[in-house]
């Protein structure tokens, strides 16, 4: 009986509803209301209602209209007490024939005796005796709550209750709305409050033009209010929601194809990239590039050809071999007559691409520099002369790059490495240093695996182009979990593998509080390994540490000069070492999946069998099991899981986004523009069907109508406005 269709349900709570009569207080509106009129005045709000209303955001008629219910109960039908079923969910409707307090073990239990035409039920509580006197003998309650049944005895665990007054129609004989709620706030006075203003409805504008609607059988703006709100049946109520997540959806796409638009209007540079650069990029990598990257070589030159800018998002998963398709992309902006830059989320991403790219580069003939936050002013000061003559042929970076006094004598292609550290104003403020009349190529490359529904949500802006395989020859990597305990066989295994030859990570425990604790732990870390491995060079490496002394150690490690490299999580993005074959990590149930596939990508990148160690503490974890799942696995235990069942890092974002929801995984702020933060109602994985249509339209919208000056459009256009000053705002904020 009970259907979801908003997706963020939450669970419910019980005691919410006070019973108060919906109009005590009565503030006369006098004339009609207007979308703005402030809730205050609505009839059965008035002032203190107001505060509370205002804690859920909603301050003015219009406001209200857009807090949509959470869930909603058929009140058309109740369920006969006597046939309710132990363990579902139910709704009954009632008499308050008695009620009692007792205490037993410790606890205050309260039973409401609710009786209707075929039974009777004992509504429950526990340590809430209050609720005797809320429900006094004769009122009419609706309730909502978990039955069990024992010994023929029904009972209603912590149900979630509401009064009926007199001729409710706002909440009988209905589909009828459940509202979320604030102290002060019952589900009888939002509900009234909202069924007084379905009129209102038909006075809101609707920004979709008629024929989108009509093409995708949207119900209007009006109907679907009225009907999210207070639907006749189930029907009506979901294509109320289609159309709201439609709409939702839709302008977050709208917003994408205009400023891909934007960006491409601009005049761009059409780089010539013929045979002989071809040549020279086979000539400068160490290896044949696999098909897959061969290929997304290809669909990048296409894009570099072309007289307008490129805009290009490059995923590939991790250890897919990226950085080689940076590198042949940088040769050919340098062949002709460019600088290039690559932009990368660390300083030790950075230093390492700048070895490997100097490696490659310097022999041609190119300068290669590296310009980061640290280092002597004086360095960065010729750096920055460099780039400014266009003596640097291609720039190494962090987001030191995208620093006010750098300039470049002409830039003409930003590669942005693991996009996901950055916010999108910082990628386009760095592609914006063009200055020129013509602006760079923009190729952003990702390790983060994306099902394509999120994709086309948070990089709707960019053609993508997806690596799809590995270089050959990698050995699979082996992932085992153990318990703190077996931390022994951990060290021996780790012995067997540094006797012949390889080299290790060891990620010390995750410590949230501050670096400075972090490092310390690293530190400390370090000292225990060196006493039981006092035959092998142990090196460290910490976020806390000199540039040049992590450079430096970083170094080492690559040379062979370390054994093994106790680390906190600086290492985990893009750190290349193929002689390294053995991931150690400590206290792994309390890192991401998303993390610990990367720091797992660290390793498996050379000839060698590869392993992957998880450690976990059962008894200092604090999601122990029976807090956990119905499996009774904690969600760090899940993790373990996954981590040991699969390498397939989509497989693992999928997993990822089961454990803890898209809003967490992907909603973390992107300065100015955060996709997926701005959907309140749409759900990027459930209503698939719903962005791919509105992606489609939204496009072909913008391809007629660039600036939406068409009039059937002026609605979208004051909506896309609207957005753009709200990311403003939030940039400066
Ligand atoms: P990621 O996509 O994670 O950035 P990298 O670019 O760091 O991956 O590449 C991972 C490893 O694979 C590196 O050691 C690189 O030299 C190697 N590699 C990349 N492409 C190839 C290839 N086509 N053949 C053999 N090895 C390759
Ligand atoms: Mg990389």
């Amino acid at each position: 009986m009970e259907r979801q269709p908003l997706g963020r349900t939450s669970h419910i709570r019980a005691g919410r509803s006070r019973g108060t009569p919906p109009h005590s207080v009565g503030y006369a509106t006098g004339g009609a209301t207007a979308l703005d009129s402030p809730v205050q005045y609505l009839k059965g709000v008035g002032p203190r209602r107001a505060e509370a209303f205002e804690r859920l955001g909603v301050r003015t008629a219009r406001d209200l209209l857009w807090h949509l219910p959470r869930r909603y109960e058929d009140r058309r039908r109740f369920s006969p007490i006597r046939l309710l079923s132990h363990g579902a969910a139910a709704l009954v409707s009632g008499r308050v024939t008695g009620a009692s307090t007792e205490r037993r073990r410790g606890l205050v239990i309260t039973r409401v005796l609710l009786v209707d035409d075929s039974g009777s039920a004992h509504l429950t509580w526990y340590n809430q005796p209050y609720m005797e006197k809320r429900f006094p003998v004769g009122t009419h309650l609706v309730a909502y709550g978990k039955v069990e049944r024992r010994f023929g005895a029904v009972q209603i665990l912590n149900p979630e209750c509401e009064v009926v007054t007199g001729n409710d129609l706002a909440g009988m004989g209905r589909i009828v709305p459940i509202y979320p709620l604030t102290e002060g706030l019952s589900q009888q006075v939002v509900r009234n409050v909202l069924f007084g203003l379905m009129e209102l409805t038909a006075r809101v504008p609707d920004s979709l033009p008629a024929s989108v609607r009509e093409r995708c059988a949207l119900v209007s703006l009006p109907v679907a209010l009225r009907d999210i709100h207070f639907p006749e049946t189930w029907e009506a109520c979901e294509a109320a929601r289609r159309r709201l997540v439609f709409e939702e959806l839709f302008r977050v796409q709208l917003r994408l194809a205009a400023r891909k638009v934007a960006a491409v209007s601009h005049p761009g540079i059409a780089f010539r990239v013929g045979e002989e650069i071809l040549a020279e990029i086979g000539e400068m990598l160490p290896f044949e590039l696999t098909p897959a990257q061969a290929r997304v070589l290809e669909e990048i030159r296409a894009d570099m050809q072309e007289p307008r800018p490129m805009h290009r998002l490059l995923q590939g998963d991790v250890g897919s071999g990226k950085t080689a398709v940076a590198a042949a992309v940088a040769l050919a902006a340098v062949r002709n007559g460019y600088q290039a830059a690559l932009m990368a989320p660390t300083e030790i991403l950075a230093e390492q691409h700048f070895l490997n790219l100097e490696r490659l580069f310097r022999p041609r003939g190119i300068v290669v520099d590296l310009l980061t936050g640290s280092g002597g002013e004086k360095d960065r000061d010729a750096v920055r002369a460099r780039l400014r003559t266009g003596e640097t042929g291609l720039v190494v970076g962090t987001h030191a790059l995208i620093q006010e006094d750098v300039s470049f004598a002409r830039l003409g292609l930003v590669i942005v490495d693991e996009q996901h550290r950055f916010g999108v104003l910082q990628r386009q403020s760095l592609w914006e240093k063009g200055h020129s009349a013509t602006v760079p190529d923009l190729l952003v490359m990702t390790a983060t695996p994306i099902p394509r529904t999120l994709a086309l949500t948070l990089y709707g802006d960019l053609d993508l182009s997806v690596i799809d395989q590995l270089p050959p020859g990698r050995q699979p990597i082996t992932t085992q979990w153990f318990p703190a305990t077996d931390r022994d066989l951990v060290f021996e295994f780790l012995r067997d593998q540094l006797r012949e030859g390889r080299q290790a990570y060891y990620v010390c425990p995750l410590i949230e509080e501050s670096d400075q604790l972090y490092a310390e732990a690293a530190v400390a870390k370090a000292e225990m390994l060196r006493q039981v491995f006092p035959e092998r060079r142990i090196g460290l490496l910490h976020g806390r540490m000199k540039t040049a002394e992590r450079a430096a150690t970083m170094e080492a490690f690559r040379a062979g000069e370390i054994d093994l490299l106790t680390a906190t999580t600086v290492i985990e993005v893009g750190v290349d070492v193929p002689n390294a074959t053995v991931m150690v990590i400590e206290d792994a149930d309390r890192f991401g999946l998303a993390q610990l596939h990367q720091l797992r990508g660290r390793v498996g990148r050379g000839t060698h069998r590869s392993f992957c160690l998880l450690i976990t503490d059962p008894r200092s974890n604090p999601d122990a099991p029976g807090l956990g799942d119905s499996q009774g696995l904690s969600d760090g235990q899940r993790r373990m899981k996954v981590m040991v069942e699969t390498t397939d890092g989509f497989q693992i974002a999928e997993e990822d986004l089961k454990i803890r929801g898209p809003g967490e995984v992907y909603g973390t702020r992107q300065h100015g523009f955060d996709a997926v933060g701005q959907l309140r109602i749409a759900n990027v994985l459930r209503d698939a069907r719903e962005l791919e249509e509105a992606r489609a339209v939204a496009q072909e919208i913008i391809k007629a109508d660039p600036e939406l000056q068409h009039p059937e459009h002026a609605g979208l256009r004051s909506a896309l406005a609207e957005a753009d000053r709200a990311s403003a705002a939030v940039v400066v904020g």
